[in-house]
């Protein structure tokens, strides 16, 4: 949506739609670079503007963005001549909690967006924005409209949600990092999710937590193909997020590597070895609304122990300044470091369920590598390790060959 030429092809692209029979919901979401350009202008009156202060204008401020492009967008459907009308959230109505710029959807009102579907309009829903219990604006956090689109949908039912978006689908991992990382066709709900939660960034994490809540059939696939490719191909483009798992019987043990930056470590050593202690050293570390990711306890010496955990980079020096000046001393004799220079790779994939050594295979191939493993986690489909960022690039790498990832060489 970056030009009204874009919307104007949108506006085409829904029409072919609607004349090969569908009924459709369309969530659109900003002009792109508008919802900074919008957050920008507030910064430059309040360089503190994200404070919790400034949150409620800064949701009133941004959800205009959305206003905008849903407002076009109908302007040019109906100069395409298909009916259609637009709606902000607080119009249909999106519910949701009062935590401004990240609130979360509590409940859509169908009535308004149902009636207007069977008089034969298109009807669209600003995404990223609804409304709160006493009427105000509220916002669902960036890349929000991900989330917008797969809440109506479950709300409507509807067969599918497409995602158009700047990408063509889910690959295998970031095409960035390894040139032969390739599309995916479908990939299982569960394996999104972990794909989503551990640095892929191509849907909003919580839309595909929702997807999986209510079972909304997924896809996510490109808005730069032309509008006028035949609809049948384009219904079957992109990467499906799918329920069905024996669709992916034939596939490999491993779908995807993922991999964040966005992590450092905290390391407590010299911690008394007695029932409570974690939670002395987390508790407060989580009343602060820090999230702590991997956590890795040791055997105790002489009644000591160690252990480390991850927070998100953002949090890094406020997690380490809590444990030196508040946590540590009502400890007692606690030894605080940390590395804000580590990130995860994950191997993620269903198959892992079936198949027994697949973790053992991705630590010989990272020791191949000479690349030392700090932290591992696992859960039934998804082995990450946290190792220093420098190698970063070469772990995912050899690990997307090591597991036949790698797209063949073009004949
Ligand atoms: N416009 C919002 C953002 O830029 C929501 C979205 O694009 O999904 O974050
Ligand atoms: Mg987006």
């Amino acid at each position: 949506m970056g030009s009204t030429e874009r919307i104007r092809n949108v506006a085409k692209r829904v029409a072919k739609w609607v004349r090969a029979g569908h009924q459709l919901v369309v969530v659109p979401s900003a002009m792109s670079g508008e919802t900074n350009r919008l957050l920008g202008l507030a910064k430059e009156l309040a360089p503190d503007a994200h404070s919790a202060e400034h949150r409620r204008e800064l949701d009133q401020i941004a959800a205009t963005g959305e206003q905008v492009s849903s407002g076009l967008l109908a302007i040019a459907l109906q100069a395409e001549g298909v009916q259609a009308i637009s709606y902000a959230g607080w119009q249909v109505t999106i519910k949701t909690d009062d935590s401004y710029t990240k609130a979360r959807i509590q409940s859509i009102d169908d009535a308004r967006v149902r009636k207007d579907l069977a008089a034969g309009k298109v009807v669209i829903i600003t995404g990223f924005q609804g409304v709160d219990d006493e009427g105000n604006i509220t916002t669902l956090g960036r890349g929000g409209s991900d989330t917008s689109a797969v809440a109506v949908a479950a709300a409507m039912k509807a067969d599918e949600c497409l995602i158009y978006t700047d990408v063509d689908g889910v690959y295998t991992t970031d095409p960035r990092v390894v040139p032969e990382a390739k599309r995916l066709a479908t990939i299982s709900f569960e394996e999104m999710l972990e794909m989503a939660s551990l640095g892929s960034k191509v849907l909003q994490i919580r839309s595909v937590e929702f997807a999986g809540k209510y079972r909304v059939p997924l896809r996510v696939l490109s808005s730069f193909t032309p509008w006028d490719i035949p609809l049948a191909e384009e219904a079957v483009s992109g990467t499906l997020i799918s329920f069905e798992e024996d669709e992916k019987m034939e596939q490999a043990v491993v779908s995807g590597i993922a991999f964040s930056r966005d992590e450092a470590k905290i390391t407590v050593t010299g911690v008394p070895d007695k029932p409570g202690i974690a939670y002395q050293i987390l508790g407060p570390v989580a009343d602060a609304n820090i999230d702590v990711d991997v956590i890795v306890q040791n055997v105790s010496h002489e009644g000591r122990t160690d252990f480390s955990f991850t927070v998100t980079r953002g949090d890094y020096n406020k997690t380490l300044e809590l444990l030196k000046n508040t946590v540590g001393p009502s400890v007692g004799g606690l030894d605080v470091s940390g590395d804000p220079k580590i990130v995860k790779v994950s191997i993620v994939g269903i198959g892992m369920r079936s198949h027994v050594g697949v973790a053992s295979k991705m630590f010989r191939v990272l020791s191949e590598e000479g690349i030392n493993i700090q932290m591992i986690t696992t859960s039934e489909i998804k082995t990450s390790v946290v190792i220093d960022e420098k190698y970063m690039e070469l772990a995912v790498r050899a690990l997307h060959k090591a597991f036949d990832l790698d797209a063949p060489a073009a004949a």
